[in-house]
């Protein structure tokens, strides 16, 4: 199981045949296991030559190809902790990473080596490389002519495997240190729960720069023997058009809705699939109801974290229930708890908390940030608010964060977001938290209607002051075109509030 390195429990559930197909790409070419293994072999020996070693970390910021994903195993097999970044990063972002993370090697798109290189040069990292979406550049060029002849190096399952930041939605991103083992039993506890056996395909149109895309998606498939069709990103039209070619398919919850907003979008697509998963961001209950009206099928939704893997999930088998995350996966636990970290009885808001092997080392480099997030009692404080039924499914009402505190009363958004939403005409809403003489805090509902929507300020205000006790009624609305969001589709609530939060003052 889960005690060993990762590479050797991926190794140990390789197919019987090591020839079975594990990546297909667009135009058909296909990787098996034993290639992606010995590409592993070869650039984990080539990095291993250039002088990376054991825990050292190599920052990756390519383009979604295969060898990408050879490069995630190549680390696995040489001990070296992958390291990748948000493809959509810019200079000052990715140069505060790499003097953040000090990598050993630095793994970079075409387009970007200059600035790399004087990333790198600045923060003394030794080696960059190039690595182009059709799997071209100076890093294959190279690693592709090394030996496959490679010996998995040993590592204890609580070595480093990866450090991914986080989405960097409330604040500077923080890296997070995962273990072999964190990963290792997350993925098995993915695999029992989905039910992911060697006759899945699972379409993957997710970056690999996140766990979702990386941990969900391909530990699901490698841990089971399972295929991939590799799409280098989203495209509607051709997740489409591969849906029919698949039995699974993991998405962000903006996926779905750009699907949804396909007429032709229906059972034609979706015939072969056994399941659909959600997760890195709230499903709205209207997609959930429309995708089961038009495909027959109720979206699985999850919860996780990039501390944590994955936490909760609907149960495959059972009820699937619209706003709830479900239940804690296999080997996690989950609780709601007060202030004093006391478990708080059925349907009360309160932090979410969870523990168990999936839950990260610590945050790199904040020794007293790491203290914090943790209890005496090894709890992990998710920073999610929430609260579990009588039935004990799960239900995230928000952010800490992102709660306002208005005359001493706690307001939830997402309960607010939820009557403008069944508003007609009202296409999404968040409701942020501004500064108030009086208050301490007010909300203010930032709102996209329809074009032909009738919709003023007061209609809206006066619609949630119909349903909700007058204290959680924002103070004022306000229609924009989007919702400010990050490229893992979440709304960046930080944003709007900067935007309004000199409504009321002076
Ligand atoms: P940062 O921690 O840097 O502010 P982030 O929290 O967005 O960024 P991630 O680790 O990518 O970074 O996201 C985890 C968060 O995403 C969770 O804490 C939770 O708030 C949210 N999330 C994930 N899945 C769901 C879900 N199914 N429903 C609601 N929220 C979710
Ligand atoms: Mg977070």
């Amino acid at each position: 199981g889960a005690d060993q390195s990762l590479y050797a429990l991926i190794e140990s559930r390789f197919p019987r045949d090591a020839n079975e197909t594990l990546l297909e790409t667009e135009d058909g070419t296909r990787w098996s296991y034993a290639d992606a293994h010995a590409a592993a072999g070869r650039y984990a020996r080539f990095l291993s030559d250039m002088g990376v070693k054991k825990g050292d970390r190599v920052a990756v910021q390519v383009e979604k190809s295969p060898q990408a994903l050879f490069v995630y195993l190549a680390c696995l097999r040489g001990g070296f902790v992958f390291l990748p970044m948000n493809t959509a990063y810019r200079e000052d972002e990715v140069d505060y990473l790499v003097g953040n993370a000090e990598p050993a090697a630095f793994l970079c798109r075409p387009d970007f080596e200059k600035t790399a290189r004087a990333i790198a040069d600045k923060h003394g990292t030794p080696h960059v490389f190039t690595l182009d979406a059709d799997g071209s550049g100076s890093f294959t060029d190279r690693a592709e002519n090394a030996s496959a002849d490679f010996d998995t190096v040993a590592c204890d399952p609580d070595d480093l495997a990866a450090m991914l930041y986080t989405s960097g939605t409330t604040g500077k991103p923080k890296g997070a240190m995962l273990t072999h083992r964190n990963l290792g039993s997350n993925g098995l506890a993915l695999v029992e729960s989905w039910r992911f056996t060697a006759d899945d395909v699972l379409l993957h149109a997710l970056p690999i720069f996140h766990a979702h895309g990386l941990f969900v998606a391909c530990h699901c498939t490698l841990l089971s023997g399972a295929r991939m069709i590799w799409l280098p990103g989203y495209n509607r039209e051709t997740v489409m058009e591969r849906l029919p070619q698949a039995t699974v398919f993991m998405g962000v919850p903006t996926f779905y809705t750009r699907l949804l907003a396909a007429p032709e979008f229906g059972r034609t697509q979706t015939r072969n699939i056994r399941l659909f998963v959600s997760g890195s961001a709230p499903l709205l209950a209207e997609t959930h109801r429309e995708f089961s009206a038009r495909t027959g099928h109720m979206i699985l939704e999850r919860y996780g974290m990039t501390e944590t893997g994955m936490n909760t999930s609907n149960p495959y088998e059972g009820d699937r229930v619209p706003g709830s995350v479900g239940f804690p996966l296999p080997g996690v636990e989950a609780r709601v708890v007060d202030e004093e970290n006391r478990p708080l009885p059925v349907n009360e808001v309160g932090a979410i908390q969870v523990r168990g092997a999936n839950v990260m080392k610590g945050y790199w480099k904040l020794p007293e940030k790491t203290k914090e997030e943790f209890t005496d009692d090894g709890w992990f404080k998710t920073g999610d608010q929430g609260k579990v039924d009588d039935r004990g499914y799960i239900y995230i009402v928000g952010r800490a964060k992102d709660m306002i505190i208005s005359g001493g009363y706690n307001v939830y958004p997402k309960e607010i977001e939820g009557v403008i939403d069944d508003l007609p005409g009202v296409v999404e809403s968040a409701v942020v938290g501004i500064p108030h003489p009086d208050f301490g805090e007010v909300g203010v509902a930032v709102i996209v209607k329809k074009a032909d929507a009738d919709l003023t300020e007061e209609s809206v205000l006066a619609h949630v002051k119909q349903h909700l006790a007058n204290y959680k009624v924002p103070k004022a609305a306000r229609f924009v075109t989007d919702l400010p969001r990050n490229t893992m589709g979440k709304v960046q609530k930080n944003l709007l509030r900067q935007d309004y939060e000199g409504l009321y003052k002076g």
